[in-house]
């Protein structure tokens, strides 16, 4: 290793940290990455037991171009380290009096979508060309910025869409379709933003671009193949990973980041940047040197926690894809008890995945691989007892719905809540996904990737810029990496 490399470290090991730390290596400078549990991966880590394979946080693939540009930064493509197979369909939603199959195709997604609604090609069609061109323009003039002005909105194709801007994609949804079950299915992309749809600019409809353009993908393995290639690409690339290393604190001389504390040991760095939650990142500092306070986290809105279920069955279920969403109970009373009045949902929407429908190396021969979500506010209280009757009331409506029994056909079941992700992440409330990407938290008005105090401590992940997913969280440790090489 070369001594004349300045050295950063890096705190955690999320899809933004292993994405910053390649980027830095190949950069030239000497990077190390502490993590405190004993894998890689952060939220994307991986459960296996029993032959089940579970991954713990992400499941759905998309915008798979973003993947792409990330290893073809570094001359490599995603199929020198895992298999991407495209799903067909891509998911079904299940309502109450009706199921909807989302094809791999919009000539597909269109046939769906006139059996519902007469005439509602047509407007899909138009509504998805929109789509699309806000989804080059947030490729190639907005996301790749690293939320350093205002200005960065602003552009010729921006200026001329401020409206989409202002308006929100319920309205956008609403003034084109009726059908309640059209509105839920086009609505229901931006849910990975983490805000209500109609907390979201209308300009996000480039999420159902990324929908039904350009599909939903499963790396064969797993989410968590994603996560191995991008350590092993690190590892290439010369990053040392440490696991099993919580950073207790982050210390700065007069105004200068030196180094972190790890295990009661000092690293000396000249650079510093964290990856972890960011409101946890500013408890590692003294009081002093953090930017922002507890009110001004308590005031932002965030993404929401979630309740998960993994959940071995001894059999192969039926009528189940893949990805299936369980939207057979009011949308709008489930995200009001998530945003405006949090508590456990009265009647929960969830999403269930079951990737050994597809990908047989995830569950033993003639078994299914489960995994439930539920979306709950961050914080709310969270005991076994709540865990065991939100199963129960989960269960049933799945049996109910794809009509069987599976009670007794679970060989296991293990849940992850608000307190998990507390423990597991440092999360702050026990967020899933971090900040929510609702108008007043977008780009600049997002916390920075640069301390405003600390001349040479950078952030990256979730909480900051662009926001919120997996592709986001790759374009984060880039845009990271950017501003530490200038300041370097
Ligand atoms: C249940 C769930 C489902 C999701 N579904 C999808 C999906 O389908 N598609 C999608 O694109 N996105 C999805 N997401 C979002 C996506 O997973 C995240 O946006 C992304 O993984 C966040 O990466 P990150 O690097 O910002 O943070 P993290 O993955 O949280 O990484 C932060 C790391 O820092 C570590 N850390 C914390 N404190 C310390 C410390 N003091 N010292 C050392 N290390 C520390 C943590 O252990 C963690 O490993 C989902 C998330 C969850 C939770």
């Amino acid at each position: 290793m070369n001594s004349n490399k300045k050295k950063v470290v890096i705190i955690g090991s999320g899809f933004s940290s292993l994405s910053a730390s390649c980027y830095l290596a190949k950069k030239g400078f000497n990077v190390s990455l502490f993590e405190k549990n004993d894998t890689v991966g952060g939220r994307a880590r991986q459960l296996t037991k029993d032959g089940f394979t579970f991954d713990i946080g992400p499941s759905w693939y998309w915008m798979p171009d973003i993947f792409d540009r990330f290893f073809a930064d570094f001359g490599k493509q995603t199929s020198d380290y895992y298999q991407l197979d495209k799903l067909s369909p891509a998911y079904k939603i299940f309502f109450d009096d009706d199921i909807i199959t989302i094809g791999d195709s919009m000539d597909k997604i269109c046939e769906e979508f006139e059996r519902i609604e007469k005439g509602s090609s047509r407007h899909l069609k138009k509504f998805i060309a929109k789509a699309q061109r806000n989804y080059d323009i947030a490729i190639n003039e907005i996301v790749y910025r690293p939320g350093l002005s205002p200005l960065e909105l602003v552009t010729k194709d921006t200026i001329i869409r401020v409206d989409q801007f202002f308006k929100t994609i319920s309205q956008e949804v609403r003034k084109n379709f009726k059908n309640p079950k059209l509105i839920s299915t086009l609505e229901f992309p931006v849910l990975f933003l983490g805000a209500k749809p109609n907390n979201t600019p209308a300009f996000y409809s480039f999420m159902n671009f990324a929908d039904f353009g350009l599909g939903t993908w499963h790396p064969k393995g797993g989410m968590y193949q994603i996560i191995i290639a991008m350590k092993s690409l690190a590892q290439e690339l010369g990053v040392t990973i440490h696991t099993d290393s919580a950073v207790d604190k982050i210390i700065v001389n007069e105004g200068k980041a030196t180094g972190i504390i790890v295990n009661s040991e000092t690293i000396e760095a000249d650079m510093v940047l964290s990856g972890a939650d960011y409101h946890h990142t500013e408890t590692l500092l003294d009081s002093t040197y953090r930017q922002y306070s507890e009110k001004y986290w308590q005031r932002k809105t965030f993404a929401p926690s979630s309740l998960l279920f993994f959940v071995g069955f001894d059999k192969k279920l039926d009528n189940i894809e893949h990805h299936n969403l369980f939207f057979d109970t009011d949308f709008g009373e489930h995200a009001t008890e998530i945003y405006d009045n949090p508590k456990w949902p009265s009647r929960p929407l969830f999403y269930a995945n079951f990737p050994s429908v597809t990908d047989k190396s995830m569950a033993p021969n003639k078994n299914e691989t489960g995994f439930f979500l539920i979306p709950i506010a961050p914080g709310l209280e969270d005991t076994p007892e709540l865990r065991d009757q939100y199963f129960d009331i989960i269960l049933k409506r799945f049996q109910e719905r794809t009509g069987q029994t599976v009670e007794n056909n679970i060989i296991f079941k293990k849940s992850f809540c608000v307190n998990d992700f507390k423990e597991q992440y440092n999360s702050y409330k026990g967020n899933a996904y971090g900040m929510a990407n609702t108008l007043s938290q977008t780009a600049f008005m997002r916390p920075g990737l640069k301390s405003k105090k600390i001349n040479n401590l950078f952030f990256t992940g979730q909480l900051t810029v662009p926001g919120p997913g997996v592709p986001p969280s790759l374009i984060s440790g880039k845009l990271v990496s950017e501003l530490m090489e200038k300041n370097n």
